[in-house]
C-alpha cells in the first residue's frame, strides 16, 4: 500500500493506494473516523460491480449505510440532483458527525464532495474513485461542483476530502476508452513536473495499458504526489497551481466549442498539450523533441489528432475560460519535459499561427 499525505493545516489528510481496497474499505476507514450515520452515493454502473463490496465492508465496521445511485453521466452534475441528494441526507437522518461517501468517476466525486460541502455547511465526506482520471485528478485537490446552463464547474467551492481511498483493481471494470483519456492526465503530470515519470510512461505504456498492478501503482502514485505537492503550495489557486491547466487552455476551448460531446476531456487535453507545446517552440522556449515524445505518446494511445474548427472561434472561446484574469490569456509552457513556465505573453498573432497548421 503507497500512502501519501496531503498537507494542507487544518485539512490535511491521506491518500490510500493499494489492491483490493474496497473489501477492506470498512476496515481502513474505522481508522479515520468512528462508526456513523453514511451517505453511499455513487451511480448505476459503479453500483452494479462495486456497490454491494463497498456497503457490506462498511455495515461489518458497523457504519449505518444508505446507498443512493445516480444515472452516469456529466448531465447528472446539477443543483437539481443536489437537490435530491439532500433529500437523501435528510431522509437518512445525517448530522454534522456523519459521512458522504463518493464512489465513482469525476462525477460522482465533484457532484458528492459539493453536497457534502454544503449541507449543514459542511459535513465529512470521503472520495473512493474508481476511473483513472478521477484517481489522479478530480478526487485530490478539493474542488468540488456542479455545473450551470451558462458553464461546467460554475457552481462550487474548495472542500477536502476526509481520505481518498484508490483501489487499483477497479480500473480493470472502467471502459479502455476511459482508462486512455484518463492516462492523458498523467502524462501531463510528467511533463509539467516530473521527467522520470513520462519516460517511465514511454517504457512501459504496454504494461500500463494491460493493467500491471506495479506500472499502475507507480503511475497513479506518483501523479497523486505530484498533483498533492502543487496543492500543498497554492491550494486555492493563485498562482502555482495554474500549471495543472498545461493542454486545458485550448482543451477547454475545444470542449466548449464542440458542446462537450465531440471530444472526451483527455481527448482535448491531448490536443491542447500539443499546441501548448508548438507555441513553446514559437517563442524560443523549448524544442522540437520535447513535441515529437508527446505526439508519439498521443498517437501510441489512438487519440484523436485533428480539429475541424476555426482558429478565430478558438481565439475568440480562450477569453471566456473562467480562468482568464482580466482578459489576459494564461498558457502553460514546456520548457523541457519535466518542467513549465506560466506566460501571460503569447500573442493573438502567435495564436493564429500555431492553430492554422496541422498537429
Ligand atoms: P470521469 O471519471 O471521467 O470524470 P465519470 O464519472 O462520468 O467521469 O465516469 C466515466 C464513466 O465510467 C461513467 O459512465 C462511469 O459510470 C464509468 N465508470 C467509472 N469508474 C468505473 C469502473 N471502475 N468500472 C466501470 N465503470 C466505471
Ligand atoms: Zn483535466
Amino acid at each position: 500500500m503507497e500512502m501519501i499525505r496531503v498537507n494542507l493545516s487544518s485539512n490535511s489528510y491521506n491518500i490510500y493506494i493499494d489492491t483490493g481496497l474496497l473489501e477492506r474499505i470498512g476496515d481502513t476507514l474505522v481508522k479515520e473516523k468512528a462508526p456513523c450515520k453514511t451517505l453511499l452515493i455513487t451511480d448505476t454502473n459503479i453500483e452494479k460491480v462495486y456497490g454491494s463490496i463497498v456497503t457490506e465492508s462498511l455495515k461489518r465496521n458497523k457504519f449505518d449505510v444508505r446507498l443512493v445511485s445516480l444515472q452516469p453521466g456529466e448531465e447528472q452534475k446539477t443543483l437539481g440532483t443536489a437537490c435530491i441528494l439532500y433529500d437523501a441526507c435528510f431522509d437518512h437522518k445525517l448530522d454534522r458527525n456523519a459521512l458522504i461517501v463518493a464512489l465513482g468517476g469525476g462525477v460522482v466525486g465533484d457532484i458528492s464532495g459539493f453536497v457534502a460541502s454544503t449541507f449543514m455547511r459542511g459535513i465529512p465526506f470521503i472520495q473512493i474513485p474508481t476511473s483513472l482520471l478521477a484517481q489522479v485528478d478530480s478526487s485530490i485537490g478539493g474542488k468540488v461542483a456542479v455545473n450551470h446552463p451558462k458553464g461546467k464547474n460554475m457552481i462550487g467551492s474548495f472542500y477536502q476530502p476526509k481520505a481518498v481511498f484508490i483501489d487499483t483493481d477497479t480500473l480493470s471494470t472502467l471502459p479502455a476508452v476511459e482508462f486512455v483519456v484518463g492516462l492523458v492526465e498523467v502524462i501531463k503530470y510528467g511533463v509539467i513536473r516530473n521527467a522520470e515519470l513520462f519516460e517511465y510512461i514511454e517504457k512501459h505504456l504496454y504494461d500500463i495499458l494491460q493493467l500491471d498492478h506495479t506500472a499502475l501503482l507507480k503511475i497513479i502514485a506518483d501523479s497523486c504526489q505530484i498533483k498533492t505537492s502543487v496543492v500543498e503550495e497554492d491550494e486555492k489557486e493563485v498562482y502555482l497551481r495554474a500549471i495543472l491547466n498545461y493542454g486545458h487552455t485550448i482543451g477547454h476551448a475545444i470542449e466548449t466549442l464542440t458542446n462537450y460531446n465531440k471530444y472526451r476531456h483527455g481527448e482535448a487535453i491531448a490536443i491542447g498539450m500539443l499546441y501548448a507545446t508548438k507555441i513553446a517552440i514559437e517563442i524560443g522556449l523549448t524544442n522540437n523533441k520535447v513535441y515529437e515524445r508527446q505526439l508519439s505518446l498521443i498517437k501510441r494511445l489512438g487519440l484523436p489528432l485533428t480539429i475541424d474548427l476555426k482558429p478565430g472561434d478558438i481565439v475568440k472561446t480562450l477569453y471566456t475560460d473562467k480562468k482568464v484574469i482580466s482578459g489576459k490569456l494564461r498558457f502553460i509552457l514546456p520548457k523541457k519535459i519535466g518542467e513549465v513556465i506560466i506566460s501571460d505573453e503569447v500573442t493573438e498573432e502567435i495564436l493564429y499561427k500555431i492553430l492554422n497548421a496541422p498537429l
